[in-house]
């Protein structure tokens, strides 16, 4: 009996790891522009270019942090900026004097090492930076010819990236950031004993940027064996806002005056599609009938 209860408290506990959410720490500032960060004039550009205009919440949070030099863990899920969060940290933090390997970024798919190479190309336009996509599945020459040649950033997956470090064509010594994209993916897909593999090969200083959706026990362990005082910034779904798209809300008193509150929207506005969400069945069967009857294009939705 006890052995059970205690069974019970292991999985239960694990359970709770796996879900864990952490408050974002105390001292984070928010920086609500690009330009109030301090980034050098070529990164701002390659910012603008690129076509960003406002920092998203995990970008006034984080970029600031990073580019300062303090081990970051960022719980956020896709979607939330977070690819431009550390790709503009690494592009301020790198030297581009220096033709070596800086930064080291490792992710879970070859796509998604590729797609952060090119946002980093991208918004290192005018910085004349190299960053190199090294994954599994391509060429090995091509991958050594690239790495001699010099390049500042590496984006790749770890199995790779670890073969190339291993055999001494992707050099160290002057790593200072490791980012880890998609943390929990990467020990979903066994990557655990080759991120470690890859760590040790660092230099003892290196700042680490670790991203995450979720924060099961293993990663809460490898934040503790690689991280020092890590600053924790949380990015919930609810305070994201889509970039281009305008919200409104009508704050409406009682219930009851919900479907009027509708009715006159319809009549002042001119509303070609819509799509409403209702929290009855019942509900949406009667807003459905009325609308139907004033020959609306609009669909209703209950969500179980
Ligand atoms: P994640 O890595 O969290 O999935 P990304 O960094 O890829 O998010 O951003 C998602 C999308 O939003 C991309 O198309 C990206 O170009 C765009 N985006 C990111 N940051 C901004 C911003 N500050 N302003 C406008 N668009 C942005």
């Amino acid at each position: 009996m006890a052995s059970s209860s205690t069974n019970i408290k292991r999985t239960i506990l694990n359970e709770d790891l796996s879900n864990v959410e952490f408050e974002t720490s105390e001292d984070v500032e928010v920086i609500p522009t690009f330009d109030s960060m301090g980034l050098r004039e070529e990164l701002l550009r390659g910012i603008y270019a690129y076509g960003f205009e406002k920092p998203s919440a995990i970008q006034q949070r984080s970029i600031k942090p990073i580019v300062k030099g303090r081990d970051v863990i960022a719980q956020a899920q896709s979607g939330t900026g977070k690819t431009a969060t550390f790709s503009i940290s690494i592009l301020q933090s790198l030297d581009t004097q220096l033709r070596e390997t800086q930064v080291l970024c490792l992710s879970p798919t070859r796509e998604l090492a590729v797609q952060i190479q090119k946002v980093i190309l991208a918004l290192g336009d005018y910085m004349n930076v190299q960053c190199h996509a090294c994954i599994g599945g391509t060429n090995l020459g091509e991958d050594i010819r690239k790495l001699d040649y010099g390049q500042h950033v590496v984006s790749g997956t770890p199995g790779r990236v670890f073969d190339m470090i291993r055999r001494r064509t992707l050099r160290t010594r002057s790593i200072k950031m490791l980012v880890l994209d998609e943390a929990d993916e990467m020990l979903n897909k066994g990557f655990k004993e080759q991120i470690y593999d890859v760590y040790r090969y660092l230099p003892p200083a290196t700042q680490v940027v670790l991203i995450s959706a979720t924060l099961p026990h293993e990663i809460l362990e490898m934040t503790s064996k690689f991280m020092t005082d890590p600053i924790r910034i949380l990015v919930k779904r609810d305070e994201l806002t889509l970039e281009g798209i305008k919200q409104f809300f009508v704050a409406v008193e009682r219930e009851e005056w919900k479907f009027d509150t509708l009715c006159d929207l319809y009549d002042t506005l001119t509303i070609t599609q819509a799509v409403i969400f209702c929290n009855t069945k019942r509900k949406v069967r009667i807003s459905d009938i009325f609308l139907r009857f004033l020959d609306q294009n609009v669909f209703f939705f209950f969500l179980k």
